[in-house]
């Protein structure tokens, strides 16, 4: 057993034996050490405490060490850890099954459970392709917006848009029909060239993160033009797959970014805030009709996929505590002061010359600096507004040139406004 007794023993062994994702290994500054975590707080191993700004890659909904979601798990974990989900089943998982089905909206009928959020897209390919291929219709185009972002899978990056990320695998991704990101003024563009792409036939599916788009620089975009897009879809048979797994759960001021539409899709994926951020744990919900797809004498109509830790009981149980929380007054009272107070910060910084656009939807407010260069992941503003924003204690990630916040909805009014001036004191002295 090596000696974990004190920081600086783990921190060497990560340095020898980890490998840390979207990181440059070489480059990359030692990651810093995470002793604990409480409410919007992080707590060091070397004494410091940081405001996490951005729910530690958008999962933690609730707030850090959560002691209902905590306390929830520990029961779980007593009575039923894991169990192979083809064959038996199990109480957390069917009640978490009908409670989701009862707050998604339109007519979510099924629940398919999977471990996160880029497997949640591939289950809604798989299930929107092979869809066509049971009823004897089979269709082999995607359509997919140019700034979207769905995960790091294959499928999933093959229906990502182009963010330079993933260039090494260009020659195994899947052909996908790219559609442009209805920005304010995009509106008709991206509406004439669905109408054209449907007219071609063939189209299986249209995947999309509703209202906002997070990875690919926190776009935000009107809900009309998307009921739009689903009503164009639907009557061409097309099915609608909303990729909720960063919007779902509050992001968008309310529960799920469908709410705001008048025409609602087939499919949702669900992951990251789904269980608090406390496990990974992801949905493909779908309504009646496409589950119906799969119900046949044959074999060769079943949906073929499941994963080790299907369903897993404790991220079942994690979930149902998350959504009493989600549901309670004091949550939602949360997200609508949080909202307010981002529309507020929003407002305030409309016409500084450093700044090329603020968008703010819900409890997201995201912040586009002005630069030189173009606004893309790889801007060079981003490493200084990191290490900028550390220095002061505030963990902030910036897409390239674009800041954004997007906090546990337990933030104090003092920790919310300690990002914000972060955010301004950053545009007044990072160039
Ligand atoms: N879809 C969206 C909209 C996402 O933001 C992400 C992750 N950032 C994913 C899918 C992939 O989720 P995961 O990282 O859990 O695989």
């Amino acid at each position: 057993m090596q000696n974990l007794a004190t920081a600086t023993d783990w921190q060497s062994l990560d340095d020898q034996y980890v490998w840390h994702p979207y990181t440059q290994m070489r480059t990359a500054p030692p990651p810093i050490p995470i002793a604990r975590g409480k409410g919007a707080r992080l707590y060091t191993a070397d004494g410091r405490d940081l405001i996490d700004g951005i729910s530690s890659w958008w999962v933690n909904t609730y707030g850090h060490a959560h002691p209902e979601i905590a306390a929830a798990i520990a029961r779980q974990a007593a009575t039923l850890e894991q169990v192979i989900f083809a064959g038996f089943s199990h109480e957390p998982a069917a009640r978490l099954a009908q409670r989701l089905t009862g707050i998604l909206p339109g007519e979510q009928a099924r629940i398919f459970y999977s471990d996160n959020g880029s497997t949640a897209v591939e289950v809604g390919l798989k299930m929107a392709i092979q869809y066509h291929w049971n009823q004897a219709d089979p269709r082999t185009r995607i359509l997919a917006f140019d700034s979207g972002f769905h995960g790091e899978t294959f499928g999933a990056m093959s229906v990502g848009g182009d963010l330079s990320l993933f260039k090494a695998f260009d020659s195994f991704l899947f052909q996908v029909d790219r559609l442009p990101t209805p920005r304010p003024g995009m509106e008709s563009a991206a509406l004439a060239l669905l109408d054209r792409e449907l007219a071609k036939g063939g189209v299986a599916a249209f995947i999309f993160e509703p209202l906002l788009q997070g990875a690919g620089g926190m776009i935000t975009y009107a809900p009309e033009v998307l009921s739009e897009m689903i009503a164009r879809c639907r009557r061409a048979g097309v099915l609608c797959i909303a990729d909720e797994v960063m919007t779902g759960f509050g992001r968008t001021g309310r529960n799920f970014a469908c709410e705001y539409l008048s025409v609602q899709p087939d499919i949702f994926c669900l992951a990251k805030g789904l269980t608090g951020g406390f496990l990974p744990l992801s949905v493909t919900s779908c309504t009646q009709a496409v589950y119906a797809a799969f119900l046949s004498e044959d074999k060769s109509k079943t949906l073929f996929h499941g994963h080790s830790f299907t369903a897993n009981p404790l991220g079942c149980a994690a979930a149902l505590a998350s959504i009493d929380i989600l549901e309670s007054e004091a949550c939602q009272a949360d997200i609508a002061r949080i909202a307010r107070a981002q529309a507020a910060f929003a407002e305030s910084l409309a016409g500084h010359p450093r700044v090329r656009e603020v968008r703010q939807l819900g409890t997201m407010v995201a912040v586009e600096f002005a630069a030189a260069e173009a606004t893309t992941y790889f801007n060079s503003l981003r490493d200084r507004l990191y290490d900028f924003f550390l220095d002061r204690d505030l963990l902030l990630r910036p897409l390239g040139n674009v800041v954004y916040i997007l906090p546990p909805y337990c933030i104090t009014d003092e920790e919310l406004l300690a990002l914000q001036r972060g955010i301004e004191e950053a545009l007044v002295n990072i160039s």
